[in-house]
């Protein structure tokens, strides 16, 4: 259904030769490659549009604010949030769980208090919230996985107590690539009272989402892994909890009256954008939300789906691999190693072949101690792969093997 030679032509950076060879990007879920007209609408808005927002008179300013705020209606869209006032920009999904750490600690938890996480988060929904414990004395309870790489939900039930404030979980394992059951975990934390925070950094590039329909009480993720610039990403937030969190930051744009004796805050979504915001960045994001609904999300899930099956598939064949995440509901991330293979020697080697992938840790220290290793070589996938890369990774794996 995707044109994928015709959507290459997009993205310049794919046809650039490294160490001769063709790149093979397979490091998608680190970041994603940038299309013309995402680039181009920076270049456009820095030459014709640029200038700070929401406080102008002139014409330029009023030009941008507008632009920025039709960026927010876009990504309300994109998510289908029920407002565009529930749409915060913030630098990424880790400012985005920082933000809601470090706000929902202040307004609604107290020394004792539970948030619930797992052995699968990336360190951006851990670190925040053992700051917030060691400020706060809050307790911080993890839900384990299974041999699959799957969330082990009985366990996950048991976690509940009275003082569970807030359950915080990745929709898609950045490791394991495991898809979590998340609007069943979502309206089973609602059975008992307690608001749901879903890291969305690996789900909305690659699958729908639909917060309405999720009813997530917060969802956030990073603009530049669903090929938008850097620097910009999003928290998504129900009215009602939004309006009763108090600020993050404070300064200008988040103000409606300063004293000395009294500062007033803005209403949403300008009471969490304290500052300038990224007004460029946001409006490129929109670009880039354009040009995925344009492909259409769901060709773009069927086609991944293809894409690490057929790799998968591939990989097995190989003789002493073991591939971490075998769960039946994944989304394109396939992380492996081989016999003894260190996964920084499996990832420098395949560089010299031209393949891009990621390996270490890949920021999930826990799970890599859980599942007994320090670290994976990662590939994963965008809609602008193909089979012929896969076949050419599949072939330097297979080299670098041998060489051992
Ligand atoms: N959560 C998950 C699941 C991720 O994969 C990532 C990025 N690797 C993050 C959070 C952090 O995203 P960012 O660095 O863009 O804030």
């Amino acid at each position: 259904m995707l044109d994928i030679q015709a959507i290459r032509k997009d993205f310049p950076i794919l046809s650039r030769k490294v160490y001769g060879k063709d790149l093979i990007y397979l490091d998608n879920a680190a970041t994603t490659q940038k299309p013309r007209c995402v680039v181009e609408k920076i270049e456009d808005d820095y030459y014709n549009v640029n200038a700070n927002i929401h406080r102008g008179v002139h014409f330029l300013s009023q030009a941008a604010t507008e632009a920025h705020e039709e960026a927010r209606k876009t990504v309300r869209q994109f998510i289908n949030a029920r407002h565009a006032r529930e749409i915060i920009f913030t630098r990424g999904t880790t400012e985005s769980i920082n933000l809601i750490a470090s706000s929902f600690t202040d307004g609604f938890m107290k020394e004792g208090d539970e948030v619930i996480i797992s052995e699968m988060e990336h360190h951006s929904n851990i670190v925040p919230w053992q700051i917030q414990a060691a400020r706060k004395g809050i307790a911080i309870k993890v839900v384990p996985i299974n041999e699959k790489g799957e969330l082990d939900l009985e366990a996950f039930r048991s976690l509940f107590s009275e003082k569970t404030k807030l359950v915080s979980l990745t929709h898609v394992s950045n490791v394991l690539g495991t898809i979590n059951p998340v609007k069943d975990i979502i309206r089973e934390a609602h059975d008992r009272n307690v608001p749901v925070l879903i890291d969305g950094a690996q789900s909305v590039p690659h699958l729908p989402v639909d917060v309405q329909n999720l009813d997530a009480d917060f969802f956030v993720f990073s603009g530049h892994k669903i090929y938008g610039p850097t620097g910009i990403g999003i928290l998504y937030g129900k009215e009602e909890w939004l309006d009763r969190l108090p600020p993050y930051q404070g300064g200008g744009e988040m103000i409606a009256t300063v004293s000395f004796e009294k500062t007033t805050f803005q209403e949403l979504p300008f009471k969490f954008e304290a500052g300038t915001p990224d007004y460029i960045g946001s409006t490129a994001l929109a670009t880039a939300m354009q040009y995925v609904s344009a492909l259409g999300i769901n060709n773009i899930a069927a086609y991944e789906d293809e894409l690490l099956h057929y790799a998968t598939g591939k990989l097995q064949e190989i003789e002493g691999v073991r591939i971490f995440g075998t769960s039946e509901h994944k989304s394109g991330v396939l992380s492996f190693l081989v016999k003894d293979i260190h996964h920084y020697d499996m990832g420098m080697l395949l560089d010299r072949f031209g393949v891009a992938v990621r390996t270490g840790h890949h920021c999930a220290q826990p799970l890599m101690h859980r599942l007994g290793i320090e670290g994976t070589v990662r590939a994963s996938f965008s809609f602008y792969n193909t089979k012929e890369e896969i076949d050419i990774f599949i072939d330097a794996v297979k080299r670098v093997t041998a060489m051992f």
